[in-house]
């Protein structure tokens, strides 16, 4: 809401980060602990929001009110803003309530014209200086002010420079400097038909003007849409008294953290450069010195950094990033903010500084952000490495692999075994399983975040990038052009599934990083959620992996990726090609001992915890060729009959069982015989749960249950749970009636998404839905991010309703949105008792949900900036 004014002193009390952006508040709160900073005042977020409201016109009054506050800081200063003699500079510096490093614009030495630079080389004795800062202002102010191109200002620079013989812009002298601001005010001239405006109220209130556009340059605006920051919050501008790093070998300027960014270690991090501005840290024009060089010499200042270091760090209880001046010996603090770190300093320093007394448990916890726990999975690419990214797709699971492309996966599978390769696909079916369990990573033109891809991917923790649509592929030539370079078979590419990006050739990679402070962190987070975290897993080394991370439980076992192996598939194609249902069931007692046989191994692996096992889900032509490569006539026209327009919306899940309760029933046995041997074997009875895909009408249901009950009694006793998956917008809406004959709901958001938004789950992200998110239509992937108010909205009916005839139905999710950390803060809202997840993603839930208790429970105000 618009407050009666819009400027604040540094030395006053004020709003926060809010109104007065980061940067802002920062200074302000400096300025009240007695940190030196230069005196200055914040011009709030209020008053660029009203700006751009106006349609880029400054508000009412806002001009008189900087006008005051110049006043003031002239008499704090003893220095007059626009005197010729010893004038006051100052800077503008943009500041949002978010960070948005380098997004936005900031102009230095403002106030300086031709007349106020003689006066400032005469009042500081240093006429080098004195000429330094204005070409720097005149070039700064030419760029933001009036967007010239930098490039024609670092040219002349370079070219005076070579002329000169000499490579710093500090071995430039105060004649050469003069020259250049000559030759500036020409580049002016020419590329506005302006002066430079020699009045320094002028030049402020252009600069303002040209902060708060910053906010809607294109640069901040990618960045907030890729950081989803809303485009409405403005930025603040800071007016700060000018003190110099340039003003000789006693003056610098500088950036240090309170602990490693990296690693999170204590101790001295940060990069130092005499006799310079901070832009020139910043555009690495010249090379900084390590911090610890600025110990010899400027020891005073030196020595009250590290102390305003450790005050700062205990005044905000995080690990700050700083960036300071020092003027001719002298300490000024310019900034100070929340530090970007890894995921593993992030953890490190959390642990230490509760260790420390600093923060809490609870705090700590808070303070991790879930999905910055992937890093430290998978190996990752050298994040100091600069690299050109030869194509993008979407960041469909996370880590990094390298290998030779391989095409298909019969060849992934050959050759996997010797070397590491990457199955390059347009898309991938089950029938690739064995080619992406021997890749090292996947890459797929085609298909979304929940295509076969995505989440086979992710079950397995394997890198995949999917979606590329930039690459292109020969099958018959074997070769692929990705961003313009054709490969062969074998040729080398790496991706990262964390990114989305793919490289040519081989990248260096880091190793996964769980440690003992990972370990410490997740141990806290369990003792504070009270969601349920499980697993989707198919496999005993998937379901061990999964227990390894934490997981209480399988909550998906899908059981068609069982129908796919070698020995397997040719049994399953011969149940589908069966006649009649004697034929079918022929096929099928063979493969029962299969089945069972996964479930014994399933089970095992998960000993004292619950498993839900789903029946079979997908359309059976998924189990049969492509037509071209079908065996004969017959099974050409098997393929032609079960083909269907829209598979998604056909013959497959429970009404497949309906249709085929011979397979069902198969499973069923299955899941018996295998829950009895393993009791037989360990002595402990597994926890089976049995689940119904694609219910959408409590009919289905009751007649499946009656089938699963009396396969059950038939085989023997065992304790287990009948449920369902929720995953049709109108088995939520009738989930009273279903819930009669459930004693469970596993919310599959992946189909209730597509079945909601009427997006396909394969085709949406390579197709509109990229449109979409590019032009803002939709702000985040509903295949990634659960659609809260739409799918939301039907999951809460769903749960509302069910609860309603039974109060103990048993609640989870187990789409992909199970694993995805503000999706689980929503099931834990909505009440779920559990999430499931791929196994890599089981920790993120776990943290996720830890945070949504948190913040329900008040401790809220700690879910802080962080990583
Ligand atoms: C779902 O639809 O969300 C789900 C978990 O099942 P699947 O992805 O196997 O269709
Ligand atoms: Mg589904």
């Amino acid at each position: 809401m618009a407050r009666d004014r819009f400027v604040y002193d540094f030395d006053e009390p004020s709003g926060g980060k809010e109104l007065l952006g980061g940067k802002g508040s920062g200074l302000a709160e400096m300025t009240q602990l007695g940190v030196p900073v230069p005196a200055g005042f914040t011009i709030t977020t209020d008053a660029c929001r009203a700006y751009m409201a106006a349609g880029h016109r400054l508000p009412d009054g806002l001009e008189e009110e900087i006008q005051e506050r110049i006043a003031r800081l002239e008499q704090k200063t003893g220095k007059r803003f626009g005197d010729d003699a010893d004038p006051l500079l100052v800077s503008v510096r943009s500041g949002a309530a978010v960070s948005m490093p380098g997004m936005m614009d900031t102009i230095l030495n403002l106030g300086l014209n031709d007349a106020a630079v003689e006066g400032l080389a005469r009042s500081t004795g240093n006429e080098r200086f004195a000429f330094d800062s204005y070409r720097r202002l005149l070039q700064m102010f030419g760029e933001v002010v009036d967007g010239i191109d930098a490039h024609r200002f670092e040219q002349r620079l370079a070219d005076l420079k070579q002329s000169k013989g000499v490579q710093n812009d500090t071995d430039l002298d105060a004649d050469d400097l003069r020259g250049l601001t000559g030759i500036f005010k020409r580049i002016y001239h020419e590329e506005t038909g302006n002066e430079f405006p020699p009045n320094a109220r002028e030049q402020l209130t252009r600069a303002v003007r040209a902060v708060f556009d910053s906010w809607d340059n294109p640069r901040a605006q990618v960045y907030r849409h890729a950081h989803a920051i809303p485009d409405d919050l403005g930025t603040a501008v800071n007016i700060v008294q000018m003190v110099f790093g340039n003003k000789g070998d006693r003056s610098g300027t500088g950036v240090c953290f309170t602990r490693d960014p990296s690693t999170g270690e204590q101790g001295l991090y940060g990069e130092f450069l005499a006799n310079a501005q901070g832009e020139d840290v910043v555009a690495g024009i010249r090379t900084p010195e390590p911090l610890e060089n600025m110990r010899e010499r400027l020891p005073e200042a030196f020595d009250q950094l590290v102390e305003t270091m450790a005050t700062l760090e205990r005044h905000y209880r995080d690990m700050q990033d700083i960036e300071f001046t020092v003027e001719e010996g002298e300490l000024f603090l310019l900034q100070t903010r929340s530090a970007k770190r890894t995921a593993a300093a992030a953890l490190k320093a959390a642990v230490s500084m509760q260790e420390e007394g600093l923060i809490t448990r609870e705090e700590a916890v808070a303070r991790i952000d879930p999905g910055s726990l992937d890093q430290l999975l998978h190996p990752m690419i050298d994040p100091k490495a600069k690299l050109d990214v030869a194509a993008k797709g979407l960041n469909a699971s996370p880590g990094a692999a390298c290998g030779g492309v391989v095409f298909d996966a019969d060849t992934a599978a050959e050759r996997g075994a010797d070397e590491p390769v990457i199955l390059v696909r347009w898309e991938t079916t089950p029938d690739d399983i064995h080619g992406m369990i021997a890749a090292q990573g996947i890459l797929t033109v085609h298909g979304g975040m929940t295509s076969h891809a995505a989440v086979v991917a992710r079950g397995m923790g394997k890198p995949c990038v999917a979606g590329a649509e930039g690459v292109s592929i020969d099958a018959a030539a074997k070769t692929a052009t990705i961003g313009g370079t054709t490969l062969g078979e074998g040729d080398t590419i790496t991706i990262d599934g964390g990114s989305g990006r793919v490289y040519i050739g081989a990248v260096e990679l880091v190793p996964p990083q769980i440690n003992e402070d990972f370990e410490t962190v997740l141990g806290w987070a369990d003792d504070f959620r009270r969601l349920r975290v499980r697993a989707n897993a198919d496999t005993p080394e998937d379901t061990a992996k999964a227990r390894e991370f934490g997981a209480e439980g399988i909550g998906l076992c899908r059981t068609e990726h069982m129908f796919f192996g070698e020995e397997r598939l040719p049994v399953v194609q011969r149940m589908i090609m069966a006649d009649d249902e004697h034929g079918r069931r022929e096929a099928l007692d063979e493969l029962l001992p299969m089945q069972q046989s996964d479930f014994e191994g399933i089970f095992e692996a998960m000993t004292g915890l619950p498993v839900t096992i789903r029946l079979l889900d997908p359309p059976l032509h998924e189990f049969l060729p492509a037509e071209e490569d079908a065996e004969d006539a017959k099974m050409r026209r098997r393929i032609r009959a079960l083909r269907e327009a829209n598979p998604m919306l056909g013959t497959r899940g429970c009404r497949l069982g309906l249709m085929f309760p011979e397979i069902y029933e198969m499973q069923v046995r299955a899941i018996v015989r295998a829950a009895i041997a393993v009791s037989e074997r360990t002595g402990e009875a597994p926890l089976v749960e049995i689940m119904h895909p694609l219910v959408g009408f409590a009919e289905e249901l009751r007649r499946l249950r009656e089938l699963t009950v009396e396969t059950i009694e038939e085989e023997g006793e065992i304790e287990y749970l009948c449920g369902t998956m929720i995953e049709l917008p109108r088995a939520c809406i009738r989930a009273d009636e279903i819930a009669e004959h459930a004693d469970f709901f596993s919310f599959g958001t992946n189909d209730l998404t597509q079945t909601a938004l009427g997006f396909s789950r394969d085709d949406a992200e390579g197709k509109f839905l990229t449109f979409y998110l590019e032009h803002d239509v939709l702000e985040r992937n509903p295949f990634e991010t659960l659609d809260q108010s739409g799918v939301g909205e039907l999951m809460r009916i769903a749960v509302e309703r069910g609860r309603s005839v039974k109060q103990s139905l048993k609640m989870g999710i187990c789409g992909e949105h199970g694993g995805e950390a503000k999706s689980v803060g929503f099931c834990h809202e909505l009440g779920l008792d559990y999430v499931s997840c791929s196994p890599y993603r089981v920790p993120l839930a776990r943290l996720a949900a830890a945070q949504a208790e948190l913040a329900e429970s008040g401790a809220a105000q700690y879910v802080a900036a962080g990583g």
